[in-house]
């Protein structure tokens, strides 16, 4: 696997070591075990999916992370991208629309003693304003824009991952940063994502 995240173009070490250490397995639904450690994205119910990890270390080498760094996610899903980022930051605010998905993802993060993440069910486009301003932000669903209420809850200087188009042939992967008042935005490259669902979705998903 982490052969293939260095064809990906992953060099950082420590995200390679982090992936390397964490049981993919644990993450995955009993029938597709087998594929854990294969570089493919997988089914974990609710229509969501984990994502590949060459894309999870994509993303989280892009972020900058440090033993220092306050981490926002939008989108626990199975927990596998929250756990890496607990494992190379300082604490990670993690939102999940899917009450069940967040209550195995829970479960996870216990069994593997990381006790450095804080969870919340609820709508993600929201941010988490008590808890702002963050160094780090990465959304692992699809926005069909940079989210601004999110953006806002950037520190100066801080890193924005997020993936942005409507439908998977069209999706590119943005790294926003705050300079300032203003944000500079650079394109990284087209990843598949589920779709993040838009703050006027009124009824909670169950
Ligand atoms: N990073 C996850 C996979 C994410 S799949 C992993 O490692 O397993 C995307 C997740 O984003 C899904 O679980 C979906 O329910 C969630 N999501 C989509 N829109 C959301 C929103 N507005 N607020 C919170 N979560 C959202």
């Amino acid at each position: 696997m982490v052969l293939a995240l260095r064809k990906a173009g992953v060099t950082d070490t420590r995200v390679l070591t982090v992936i390397e250490q964490l049981p993919r397995e644990v993450f995955v639904p009993a029938p597709f075990r087998h594929a854990a450690f294969d570089d493919v994205a997988l089914p974990i119910g609710h229509g969501q999916t984990l994502s590949r990890p060459a894309v999870v270390g994509l993303m989280t080498e892009a972020l900058q992370l440090t033993p220092r760094t306050k981490v926002l996610e939008i989108g626990t899903g199975s927990g596998y991208q929250t756990s890496v980022l607990a494992m190379l930051s300082r604490r990670v605010y993690t939102i999940e629309r899917h009450r069940p998905l967040l209550a195995m993802a829970e479960q996870r993060f216990d069994q593997l003693k990381l006790f450095n993440i804080t969870t919340k069910a609820g709508d993600g486009t929201l941010g988490w304003k008590e808890q702002a301003p963050f160094q780090s932000i990465i959304v692992t669903a699809a926005a069909a824009d940079v989210p601004p209420v999110l953006a806002d809850q950037l520190a100066e200087g801080g890193v924005m991952i997020v993936p942005i188009g409507n439908d998977a042939s069209s999706q590119a992967m943005l790294k926003v940063v705050r300079v300032g008042t203003g944000f500079t935005t650079k394109e990284m490259r087209a990843v598949p994502f589920v779709p993040l669902v838009p703050a006027d979705t009124k009824k909670e998903a169950v």
